[in-house]
């Protein structure tokens, strides 16, 4: 017997779960693209994104997913034969180096491993070294996807600074705009790249490049930007198409349009502490669970842990059983391991990862966690008892503070 029918839950890290709200502003006709209401919501849009991102520098949209961020914020600023550092704390910020490098960009990688996070003094001591300012720009991810590490950007900033370096800072909040705190004008952030598939609720295919005015300079310094991700038009689009580079994403402006209007609402500051609260409810059950039996974190220190996903080891071929299980009897399709075994390493099977970003609420994270639970029951994978009242008992706390 199969217990899967019902409402499903894609705890992923990305796409995230689709509010229905947001699902039914994009569940209309297509707009008119040449003048009326899609032309005033989109205006409405550069403010609510820089007030999620905290910037009072620009935004640009781009009809692409978060790779096209990347390109669009490589293609900007970066020019072939120019030097860039890369912070790699797991997959991501390794994918955003190689995409600079196809560019022609020279890649120098700093890779502090899959379960840390950056070390600063190493970073600092290289920069320091860089007398001739070689290195363009500096590339990190507030939170690595694969490992759920969250880096310290405030930190990182001071670091540039200690060493007295000009480098830009360029970080991907892909997985953490509107799950964890971001203050890019207060933190020093020259580029921010985000999608808005994650904590901004919305389908897969719109993304952003945040950026400040030094980034414009740099933008400007460029001999030859390809027309399509150049910031510039898109920034200060004399006609609505220009802000596109070609036709508006419609259906994805109305619904991104309903998500940013479910943050303001909801206010940025509570939909930061509703991910904390509910990530703590997580790490609170793995940590009981992991008492008894092989299922533990990756990150070991919570304040390095991001609070829009988690990822862990169970043991293989266990994360797989799990995953399985959870998808065909209960409904819930959790997150494969992302980068911390290759292929044909028998390890492999023995990662999965908890998506908890954007639209959750306390009971599809209790709902996650106690099927998470029967899995292990059904599965006989060893477990500590508890982890359900624990996570219980902090939801709980959560509501009085
Ligand atoms: C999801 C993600 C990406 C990639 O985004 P795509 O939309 O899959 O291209 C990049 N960086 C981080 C941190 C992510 O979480």
């Amino acid at each position: 017997m199969s217990l899967s029918q019902g409402r499903s839950y894609l705890a992923i890290p990305g796409p995230s779960v689709m509010p229905e709200r947001v699902l039914r502003a994009m569940h209309q006709p297509c707009p008119n693209i040449y003048e009326g209401g899609l032309i005033e919501l989109t205006h409405s849009l550069i403010p609510d994104l820089k007030h999620l991102a905290s910037t009072s520098g620009q935004a640009a949209i781009y009809i692409a997913n978060g790779h096209g961020a990347w390109e669009a914020a490589v293609s900007n600023v970066l020019a072939a034969g120019d030097t860039v550092l890369v912070l790699a704390t797991g997959r991501f910020c390794e994918g955003w180096g190689e995409m600079a490098r196809a560019l022609g960009v020279t890649v120098e990688t700093l890779d502090f491993g899959n379960r840390a996070t950056i070390d600063l003094a190493q970073v600092e001591a290289h920069l320091a070294a860089d007398r001739s300012g070689r290195i363009k720009a500096v590339m990190a991810v507030q939170v690595d996807t694969s490992t759920s590490v969250l880096n310290d950007i405030a930190a990182l900033r001071r670091s540039l600074d200690a060493a007295g370096h000009g480098a830009l800072l360029m970080v991907d909040c892909i997985a953490s705009l509107g799950c964890d705190k971001f203050l890019m004008d207060e933190w020093g952030v020259d580029l921010m790249v985000t999608a808005c598939q994650k904590g901004l609720m919305t389908p897969p295919g719109i993304s952003f490049v945040f950026f400040s005015d030094k980034a414009a300079a740099a933008r400007n310094a460029m001999t030859r930007v390809s027309s399509y991700w150049d910031w510039n038009a898109r920034i200060n689009p004399e006609y609505f198409y220009q802000y596109f580079c070609g036709t508006a994403p419609t259906q994805h402006l109305l619904g991104l349009r309903e998500a940013l209007d479910m943050i303001l609402e909801e206010e940025l500051r509570h939909v930061w502490a509703r991910h904390e609260a509910i990530a703590r409810a997580v790490w609170a059950a793995c940590d009981a669970w992991g008492k008894g039996g092989p299922l533990a974190m990756n990150i070991a220190d919570p304040a390095l842990r991001s609070h829009a996903v988690t990822a862990l080891s169970i043991e293989a071929p266990n994360g797989l059983n799990l995953r399985r299980w959870t998808e065909h009897q209960a409904g819930l399709t959790l997150g494969i391991g992302l980068n911390m075994a290759t292929d044909d390493d028998p390890n492999a099977d023995g990662f999965f990862r908890i998506g908890h970003m954007g639209h959750v609420n306390a009971q599809m994270i209790m709902g996650t966690l106690g099927a998470i639970q029967s899995g292990m029951m059904a599965l006989d994978i060893p477990h500590g008892k508890g982890g359900l009242e624990a996570a219980a008992r902090l939801l709980a706390e959560a509501t009085r503070g």
